[in-house]
């Protein structure tokens, strides 16, 4: 089976193909810029293991369905082609961000799934009409290939109700539907269940904590294969400190903020959202940037940097709390997977926990899952990259199956 994945943003699309006989990526790319005066696309093809092609064009991209054509004329195109007909493509498997209650598992995209979505569309108003979008426009270009919707909230969806309610008045919750839904689900479905397979287990056999820390960053906890708790919350603003997100702060600062600043709502969450976290602190929000100030004596940036590693350990600790014991920790996503110094810091001194990093084994960028804990550490500690369009493309699989 060849599954397209498509992850389609306001302004962008991301896609992948896929060929689930040997899960091997056939061609992926980015479309940038939709609807500005000059867009860009970037395609890369995979026609065989050893060979690869690249493809870049800036012109105006009007909208999603012309970015979406251009795609289809590329991977069945001459130039950078990887398949000769667009009905070689089984399923079309689309990121969509928030399921609300509705969806706890993917599904096939039909009339009544695209209503349900659409009744999403206030709970994550920049993402889901955005995905939308890109499943309209696919069912409009690919007739007749099914299209499957996979959530980022759908692994969350097993927290308990004391995990997921806030202590607000409960009308809040059936009017509002304010909870804590979660987000890069099917990041830490991907990597906890990779984890699993690479211990000899099944999911349901162990206990762990994912830590997904790219731009975006959150955790989980994950109990025997299902997810008990999650950083980020109604909105992915919650939990760890992010790149320019500020994660978990006092809520009365918000109002302080807006009151002592003059600053309406909507201003005091775009800067939580846009200029806090990592960038707040120190005026960088790659990480890259800020190990570098931190070389050169940056002390704002080196401030920043032990703030991002004290929230996760915190995180950590409180993880450990709910899922009584733990059995490996993974580490995964851009600073996840690449960061050996923030990896140490987050580890340093959790030996009390049973986690002991081994300082060898854990220098580096990881391309592959690796083993990164002492042969005496009680809990395991790995990296391991995620691979969300797999993860996606495996649930359409499955679900057409
Ligand atoms: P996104 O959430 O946008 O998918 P990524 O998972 O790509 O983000 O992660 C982006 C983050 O990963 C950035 O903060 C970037 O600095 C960091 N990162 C990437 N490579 C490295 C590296 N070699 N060392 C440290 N941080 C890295």
């Amino acid at each position: 089976m060849k599954v397209l994945v498509i992850n389609a943003g306001s302004s962008s699309l991301k896609y992948q193909l896929l060929d689930m006989d040997n899960e091997a990526v056939m061609a992926n790319g980015i479309v940038e810029r939709i609807g500005e005066t000059v867009g860009n696309l970037t395609h890369k093809a995979f026609p065989d293991t050893d060979a690869q092609k690249k493809v870049v064009k800036e012109e105006e991209i009007k909208d999603h369905k012309v970015a979406m054509h251009m795609v289809l004329d590329l991977i069945t195109g001459t130039e950078a082609g990887v398949i000769s007909d667009p009905k070689e493509i089984d399923a079309i498997g689309h990121r969509v961000v928030q399921g609300g209650e509705a969806f706890t598992s993917a599904c096939v995209v039909d009339g009544s799934v695209k209503v349900a979505i659409a009744d999403n569309n206030p709970l994550a108003p920049l993402h889901n009409p955005a995905n939308l979008m890109g499943i309209e426009v696919a069912e409009e270009l690919f007739p007749g290939t099914p299209n499957v919707a996979v959530f980022d909230t759908e692994f969350h969806a097993s927290m308990p109700k004391e995990a997921f309610l806030y202590a607000l008045p409960y009308d809040y919750y059936k009017e509002l539907r304010i909870r804590r839904y979660g987000f890069h689900g099917t990041s830490h479905k991907y990597v906890s269940r990779k984890v699993a397979s690479l211990m000899g287990k099944k999911p349901e056999e162990i206990n762990v904590i994912t830590v997904h820390l790219g731009n975006g960053c959150s955790m989980a906890a994950v109990e025997k294969g299902k997810c008990q708790d999650t950083s980020m919350g109604m909105t992915p603003l919650a939990g760890v400190m992010m790149g320019t997100r500020s994660g978990d702060i006092d809520p009365a600062i918000v109002a302080y903020i807006a009151e002592n600043k003059g600053m309406s709502a909507s201003e005091v969450d775009s800067l939580l959202n846009k200029q806090s976290g990592l960038k707040g602190v120190c005026g960088l929000n790659d990480m890259r940037d800020i190990h570098s100030a931190v070389e050169n004596g940056d002390e704002m940036a080196k401030l920043a940097l032990d703030m991002f590693a004290y929230r996760v350990k915190k995180y950590i600790g409180a993880y450990a709390a709910v899922l009584g014991t733990i059995d490996a920790i993974v580490f995964t996503a851009g600073i996840g997977e690449n960061d050996d110094i923030t990896r140490a810091l987050i580890c340093e001194n959790l030996s009390g926990l049973g986690i002991s990093m081994d300082v060898e084994k854990n220098k580096g960028r990881k391309g592959e899952p690796t083993k990164i804990h002492t042969d005496d550490s009680k809990v395991q500690v790995w990296v391991i990259p995620t691979n969300e369009e797999l993860q996606i493309a495996q649930e359409a699989v499955e679900l057409l199956k």
